[in-house]
């Protein structure tokens, strides 16, 4: 057996999905995809993808159940940081220098606005693209055909050659351009029409120009939720407006923010997790419906639209309970509670 199909079936073993590698040269052009950043004398990455529970993802966009896929990325998020630290280990033992990358908050620090910009240390969706795990879809975020981008990637650096596999081709992709990823994310994060094309180990890719993290931030940190169409809302019971530019965002949110530490604790789940670009806020990912909702299957994608869309708005009682309602009555319901309790979710305009 190769040392890569060692390290394949190490990885399957342990429930990845799929298995790829990258290199200096694959890798070559971002600064995020520069592996020597990591480990001077690197001269391979390893990518790896484990699969969300699509069930607990229908529920979850269906408003049916938070808990359950809050802790499914958890549990995925750590799964993926203790396999990667597993491979790396066993890579080590056999004398090649590896590192693992862990799956989230883990920034250059050094970079100046890093906790506007998070600037990862290694960016996994660049490992995954060049090494064939998956490609580019129109939100930017890597997905496989029939799988679609409901995957949690993972990274392992290392001094031992790989032979590098390769990237999928463009007739290959599971994306068709619906730009459903566009419709549901209220922060309007990813242009509808404006791409960015950049290349990667010699070949140039395109996605969706972002807009500003800023407005991920602000909504899939859950500070708000409430889609400005006001049919439907993120698991976010804040109902603060998402203005049109960041800057005027980045002052809503900090009206939010200040706000935010005043909600009572929800009692439907006793979640979330620190971001290092946000210390001392409990941050709950209330959306991510950009990944969810894409499926890799055009018919399954617009169905997860069709019950994301009429799932109604979240309200949050007084007594920390959340309750779901259609659009209207959500509005009406959150009209009767008391102005004071009003006032922690939305800027009162009288
Ligand atoms: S939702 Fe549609 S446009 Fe967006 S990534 Fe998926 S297939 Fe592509
Ligand atoms: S996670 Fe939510 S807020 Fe963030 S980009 Fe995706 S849809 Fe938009």
């Amino acid at each position: 057996m190769s040392l890569e199909e060692e390290i394949e079936k190490f990885l399957k073993d342990r429930g990845a999905i799929k298995v790829g590698f990258a290199n200096k040269e694959t890798l070559a052009g971002p600064p995020n995809a520069d592996i020597t950043y990591i480990i001077p004398e690197a001269k391979s990455a390893i990518s790896y993808a484990l699969l969300f529970d699509k069930d607990i993802v229908r529920d979850y966009l269906s408003k049916k159940d938070f808990p359950n896929h809050e802790g499914n990325r958890f549990d995925l998020n750590y799964r993926s940081v203790k396999i990667s630290k597993e491979l790396s280990n066993w890579l080590s033992e056999k004398g090649y220098e590896s590192k693992r990358i862990i799956s989230n908050n883990n920034y250059k620090k050094e970079i100046k606005g890093w906790k506007v910009n998070m600037p990862p240390r290694l960016s996994h969706r660049y490992v995954a693209v060049a090494s064939g795990v998956g490609s580019f879809g129109w939100s930017g975020n890597v997905g496989m055909k029939d799988i679609g981008t409901t995957i949690l990637l993972g990274t392992v650096v290392t001094t031992a050659e790989l032979e590098p596999t390769k990237p999928i081709p463009p007739e290959e992709s599971f994306c068709t351009k619906c730009k459903l990823c566009t419709q549901v994310c209220s922060a309007s994060m990813f242009s509808k029409e404006e791409e960015v094309k950049f290349t990667l180990g010699g070949i140039e890719y395109s996605h969706a120009a972002r807009n500003g993290y800023v407005r991920c931030q602000y909504v899939c940190g859950g500070f708000t939720g409430l889609h400005p169409s006001g049919k439907f809302s993120t698991w976010s019971p804040g109902r603060f407006e998402i203005p049109e530019t960041n800057a005027e965002i980045y002052k809503m949110m900090g009206k939010a923010l200040r706000r935010y530490p005043t909600w009572p604790k929800r009692t439907d789940c006793d979640g979330g997790y620190i971001n290092e670009s946000a210390p001392g806020i409990n941050i709950r990912l209330t959306c991510g419906f950009c990944q969810n909702i894409c499926w890799g299957n055009p018919k399954e994608t617009a169905e997860n639209y069709r019950l994301l869309t009429n799932s109604g708005c979240i309200i949050q009682n007084i007594d920390g309970s959340i309750v779901v309602f259609p659009p209207e009555e959500a509005e009406q319901y959150f009209k009767s509670l008391p102005k004071e309790h009003k006032s922690k979710y939305c800027i009162m305009k009288d």
